[in-house]
């Protein structure tokens, strides 16, 4: 299926991942076939019951080490699930949420106790992942959060509010930024990984009705007095939590540009395909001299996009990926999706404009990457420091 697995450097081409790429795919076409994923966009959610199956299958938690009930995986295991995702149109579950940004904040973070408490059900699917930074007046600006957390005895008591929070409907722990000190700027954030069903004082908020990526449960969550035990700040102190953003956040950023440029690799796919069936004037659209250029053009993008992604995965796991770099990686490759994706939809005329043709979905499920995860204006200032 990918059309650039020929950029593949010697680190990722290896059998074990090239078979754990092919039982990702084959738990995909067993689980989610397009009535599943129709279904997950009527719902607003992929449903609890598909994260068990995933972790069975042991397509979750695979970077948690082996002494916390994982697979002892790295990144790379995370990109092969990210292309499968994409690849098989199923890009609103998501794992790599689960796996890849929220997960790393107990592996590095938690107590040694709270790891083996937390991370084997992280693997099984009976623990789902969140995390809890964006409030309704604090998203890019992230020092102006209102969220507070006091310290009351062996608890802290939390009041606030969230927003936009992916994988917010079932979420059973999640990662809550909170201000522990409202005169200290970033140095005031602390991260408390919060057992939101076991706690008093949690709510959910109403489910958000999003342009795309419709099967991805996006919601609102809610902190009224919320007693949480002070041994769940992560780090242990005070004041840590800006600190592990931003040592967290570089990964965060290479997980969208992954999956930003496996869906444009998925669309470029599609579309050649399609244009080679589709006739027009006596002969395919492939003939058309247009369409070899627009596609000539797509593939050339996407393979600049690639090489760099590898690049930054190298540098990822030897732990040298700066923020610049991640920045840059997340900001081009989704300008990239958006760009590649426009130009296949054009290609497919009337019929693109279909939902039941998989460019459609993809139209509106690429547009939030230029947004989450730090938007590509934030992207930039960031590229601008290391200038
Ligand atoms: C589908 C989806 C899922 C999400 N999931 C999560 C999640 O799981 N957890 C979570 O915590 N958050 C999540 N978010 C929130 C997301 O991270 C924020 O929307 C994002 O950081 C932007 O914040 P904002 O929406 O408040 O925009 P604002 O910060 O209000 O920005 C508005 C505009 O101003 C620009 N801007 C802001 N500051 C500057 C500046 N200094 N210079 C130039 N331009 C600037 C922005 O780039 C943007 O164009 C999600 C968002 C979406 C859409």
């Amino acid at each position: 299926m990918p059309i650039l697995s020929h950029l593949k450097p010697d680190y990722m081409n290896i059998d074990e991942l090239n078979i754990f790429a092919d039982s990702v795919g084959h738990f995909l076409d067993e689980n989610a076939p397009p009535n599943e994923i129709k279904r997950w966009s009527e719902e607003g959610s992929v449903g609890r019951a598909l994260w068990e199956k995933a972790g069975a299958a042991g397509l979750l938690g695979v970077s948690v080490p082996e002494a916390y009930g994982g697979v002892g995986g790295d990144f790379r295991h995370e990109v092969v699930i990210m292309e499968q995702l994409a690849f098989k149109g199923a890009q609103s579950f998501v794992i790599p949420l689960h796996n890849a940004t929220v997960a790393p904040y107990l592996i590095d973070y938690a107590s040694e106790e709270q790891k083996k408490r937390w991370l084997p059900s992280v693997v099984s699917g009976e623990t789902l992942l969140a995390v809890a930074m964006s409030e309704p007046g604090a998203g890019s600006d992230l020092q102006a959060m209102k969220t507070s957390a006091r310290r009351d005895g062996d608890h802290y008591i939390i009041n606030g509010q969230k927003t936009f929070i992916s994988n917010g409907l079932h979420a059973s722990l999640v990662v809550v930024a909170a201000k522990t000190d409202t005169g200290a700027g970033a140095k005031g954030i602390t991260l408390f990984a919060v057992e939101v069903d076991k706690v008093e004082g949690f709510s959910r908020g109403r489910l958000l009705h999003k342009i795309g990526q419709a099967g991805r449960d996006t919601t609102e969550l809610y902190f009224s007095d919320m007693r949480v035990p002070a041994a769940n700040i992560l780090g242990g102190q005070e004041g840590q939590g800006f600190r592990m953003l931003m040592e967290k956040l570089p990964q965060e950023r290479m997980v969208i540009a992954w999956q930003s440029m496996a869906m444009a690799e998925a669309a470029i796919k599609h579309t050649i395909d399609y244009v080679k069936e589709r006739k027009a004037f006596g002969k395919s659209v492939m003939d058309f001299q247009n369409t070899q250029f627009k596609l000539a053009e797509c593939k050339t993008q996407a393979t600049i996009g690639k090489v760099f992604l590898y690049h930054c995965t190298e540098k990822l796991m030897q732990k040298k990926l700066d923020a610049a770099t991640a920045s840059m990686a997340k900001y081009w490759v989704s300008e990239m999706q958006g760009r590649v994706i426009d130009e296949c939809l054009q290609l497919y005329g009337g019929y693109g404009y279909m939902t039941e043709f998989p460019i459609a979905e993809m139209y509106k499920d690429a547009r939030a990457a230029r947004i989450y995860g730090g938007t590509n204006e934030i992207m930039k200032l960031l590229i601008a420091r290391s200038l």
